[in-house]
């Protein structure tokens, strides 16, 4: 038995229960929306793996975390007479789960737990952006992805192509640094010998005639206290510098000073995937963030929307936030896969649900104000030296 709260409307809403208390309200939804979305599906895929044990419901758990990533809504692929199982974490028993719910719509969940809220599916950002269809265009290149180098299973070559086949102008590899040894983080040697193949892959595209540049760059790890792993030499020569925590993301203190420092960090342009939050997994780090954005804002350093459709990292409420404080704003997809370029949609809704302004996001710039924009940056600081 499937527990969800009636729908509002109905005029049988009971109060949350105990289980409910820690999680806030779902927008109030138009009874007329009785079609389930993807993201529908996903919390009711979510809720089913919490009543099943062992291997169905890590089925039914994986199914949920990657409905945010299914190219089409299940609605239309049904109503197309296609089989659900050509959607990734489906298998034939996920399938008849998901057609009976789809035929006999239980009611929605009125509450859904914190830890999976406010990420919205790949299907949905994509009707978003197709009301929007000039918003994608201004789109320059990809700010965050990972190669053979680190945890990718692409060569920057694979990754250039499929950069190429969505007329990108440029992307930004970055792989992990070295300490960050379970993702295979290369050190200040190996980072050298992948500029020198960057190098090589950029020679042959522009021989072949195209307009695309890969941009050097690393996500370099920080530790709490906001310092990189990597020494700043090693940085001088990249065309960008991502920073990302990677440790002590359960803190459920305020993480504001962390922040602060990361930002202030001279070697660090964009801080990456801020709030460490994975859907159904990891809430995410609590800090002012309104604080954090003036911060970055003042420094105009740029903070990261990490667009893998688990992470959805910063949010579209905390996106506002930054909106107002008039912060740089990066897009990456986090692509560990060539396909996952096009993850980029999720980023590109939310920054136009959050109705930042086109001049604030850095994949808007062509590449010479991007690289420009690092100049400037590092000016500054050896300026003040
Ligand atoms: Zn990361």
């Amino acid at each position: 038995m499937i527990r969800i709260e009636p729908r509002a409307g109905t005029g049988r809403t009971r109060r949350g229960t105990s289980l409910h208390r820690k999680t806030a309200e779902l927008a109030t939804r138009d009874e007329s929306q009785s079609v389930l979305s993807n993201t529908d599906i996903a919390e009711l895929l979510a809720q089913q793996a919490e009543r099943e044990t062992g291997i169905l419901s890590r089925a039914f758990r994986r199914a949920a975390r990657s409905a945010f990533l299914w190219p089409a809504e299940v609605s239309d692929l049904i109503e197309q007479n296609r089989a659900l199982t050509e959607l990734r974490g489906v298998g034939p028993f996920i399938e008849k789960q998901i057609r009976n719910w789809m035929e006999k719509p239980p009611r929605r969940a009125k509450t859904v737990p914190a830890v999976r809220q406010d990420f919205i599916s790949l299907a949905e950002a994509r009707r978003r952006l197709a009301r929007r269809p000039a918003w994608p265009k201004k789109l320059h290149g990809d700010l965050q992805m990972h190669s053979r180098w680190s945890d990718g299973s692409g060569t920057i070559a694979q990754m250039a192509h499929a950069a190429k086949e969505r007329s990108y102008e440029y992307i930004g590899i970055t792989d992990h640094s070295k300490t960050l040894k379970i993702a295979g983080g290369i050190d200040e040697r190996a980072l050298k010998a992948q500029g020198a193949e960057i190098t090589e892959v950029n020679v042959a595209i522009r021989k072949s005639g195209l307009d695309l540049t890969v941009l050097r760059s690393i996500e370099m790890n920080l530790n709490p206290r906001g310092e990189g792993d990597m020494s700043p030499e090693s940085l001088v020569n990249l065309d960008l510098v991502l920073g990302s925590f990677h440790s002590s993301l359960r803190a459920t203190e305020n993480q504001t000073e962390r922040y602060l420092a990361a930002l202030r960090n001279p070697n660090i342009h964009i801080l990456g995937h801020p709030r460490g939050r994975i859907y159904n997994f990891r809430i995410g780090l609590k800090a002012d963030w309104p604080r954090v954005f003036a911060e970055a804002a003042r420094l105009d350093k740029a903070v990261e929307i990490d667009c893998y459709p688990d992470r959805q990292d910063l949010n579209v409420e905390l996106l506002k936030f930054a909106r107002e404080h008039g912060t740089r704003i990066s897009l990456g997809t986090d692509a560990h896969h060539p396909w996952q370029l096009e993850f980029i949609d999720v980023g590109l809704a939310a920054a136009l649900r959050a109705r930042i302004p086109d001049d604030r996001i850095l994949n808007f710039m062509p590449r010479g104000e991007l690289q420009a924009w690092t100049q400037r940056l590092r000016d500054r600081n050896t300026s003040k030296t």
